[in-house]
């Protein structure tokens, strides 16, 4: 097929159903289309998958997509089965499979049928598997969550810094890599790992205009300032982050005793009780979930109205994940932070354990959010400074969505503060 004859927009319409590409899709399309090594950054929830599913479907030979997470390849594959009528269109290799399901996996492969092959990264690195994908016609290596690769990214994976190694033995095929990291140490690590420096890069806005950034100083009545938010917001959706469990515990049942319907959610607690909880929060049957990070990956519920965080997340690159959860809709997202210093070093002393590459790079990602904590400066702009992007912090959409823009600091109060810690 010439791909220059190729009507992309058509199909959209004819795999997805869609009319429109959505961003940057349609250009990251025809770059890796063009066999171009392709890096795209785009939020979450900005149709990273497209990008590589379609041209992977309209092309010959199959695709290899690379993802940490077996759930997450497992959906990806159900979706693009029902949109085909073969089955074979879609695989996962992993160590689960059976002798048999691995030959016919093989099978649908080497006749041309599979067009997306999803691996899991240790799996990438079986030589058995190696041998044999370097038989058949690849059409492109899809690396996703692709910050995976860096230790400055929120989830490294070892595994991923062998996939350059691999790739290279499966020949000379164009690689595109996705993440929703911004941050430009991490881009950088991505690029240079893959040994794709060359790539052509397609970064989308991580500005979020509807979010209201708040940070407000931690102090003993945290708890009563916390259920006083929330009967101004009664009825409303909202997500407290805390460190631990216990204090999870805790404030899931002073907010109860108060008259607010919260539960906990926790990896302590059983996966009938989490998924019960997780439920309830989708379901509105209650308002509140008060959580640890454990609680949102894949949690799409359009109209959470705060991201309340009782301790101060680990780095920026977490506190906007979090956060980026609240008014997926569109409509009001509030976001607020409370901070104090003690908890920094609480962090600290957490991290001391850990090996001492380690913490230098937890010390310095801590050390940026206690930079955002304290700015008085427009915190969307420092937020999105820190992912590479200028913000005008004036004229910008969602310029006077946060606490230092609506009520500035004077000179004074704002030394006040700093000597108060
Ligand atoms: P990401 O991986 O970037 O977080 P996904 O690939 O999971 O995002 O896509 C997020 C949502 O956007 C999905 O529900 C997907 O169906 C939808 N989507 C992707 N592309 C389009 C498009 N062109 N038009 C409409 N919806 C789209
Ligand atoms: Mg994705």
């Amino acid at each position: 097929m010439n791909l220059n004859e190729i009507d992309i927009h058509k199909e959209l319409k004819k795999y997805f159903g869609f009319s429109q590409f959505k961003g940057l899709q349609e250009q990251v399309i025809k770059s890796l289309l063009n066999k171009q090594n392709t890096f795209v950054i785009m939020p979450t929830g900005g149709g990273k998958s497209l990008c590589y599913q379609l041209p992977a479907l309209i092309q010959e030979g199959t695709a290899i997509v690379v993802s940490p997470l077996i759930a997450l390849m497992k959906n990806q594959v159900d979706a693009i089965r029902s949109l085909s009528s073969e089955n074979g269109v879609a695989h996962v290799l992993n160590s689960s499979l059976t002798k048999t399901e691995i030959a016919q996996v093989k099978k649908d492969i080497t006749s041309g049928l599979t067009k997306l092959l999803y691996v899991a990264p240790e799996s990438l690195t079986k030589e058995e598997y190696v041998a044999f994908l370097q038989t058949v016609p690849i059409s492109f290596v899809a690396i996703d969550e692709a910050h995976c690769i860096s230790e400055w990214g929120h989830d490294f994976r070892p595994e991923y810094r062998n996939l350059k190694h691999i790739i290279k033995q499966l020949g000379d095929v164009p690689i595109i890599g996705l993440t929703a990291t911004a941050t430009p140490k991490v881009q950088e690590d991505i690029l240079k790992n893959l040994d794709m420096t060359d790539a052509t890069t397609f970064k989308a806005s991580f500005n979020r205009p509807n979010l209201y950034y708040e940070v407000r100083t931690k102090t003993k009545n945290i708890e009563s300032d916390i259920i006083r938010f929330i009967k101004q917001h009664k009825g409303k959706s909202g997500i407290i982050y805390c460190l631990s469990r216990k204090k999870v515990e805790a404030i899931a049942e002073v907010l109860q005793v108060n008259g607010i319907s919260a539960v906990p959610y926790h990896a302590g607690l059983d996966a009938k009780t989490r998924a019960k909880h997780q439920d309830m929060f989708l379901m509105e049957d209650v308002d509140v979930v008060v959580a640890t990070i454990a609680f949102g990956m894949g949690i799409d519920k359009p109209d959470v109205r705060f991201v309340i965080h009782h301790d101060i997340p680990k780095s920026l690159e977490s506190y906007y994940q979090e956060t980026g959860r609240a008014g997926r809709d569109g409509g009001e997202g509030h976001c607020l932070a409370y901070y104090s210093y003690k908890d920094v070093e609480k962090l600290e002393k957490f991290m001391s354990g850990k090996p001492v590459a380690e913490q230098e790079i937890g010390f310095a990602l801590l050390q940026e959010v206690v930079a955002y904590a304290e700015t008085s400066m427009s915190r969307r702009r420092f937020l999105l400074h820190y992912f590479g992007e200028e913000f005008d912090d004036v004229n910008g959409e969602g310029a006077d969505m946060d606490d230092n823009i609506r009520n500035p600091k004077t000179k004074v109060e704002a030394i006040d503060q700093v000597v108060k810690l």
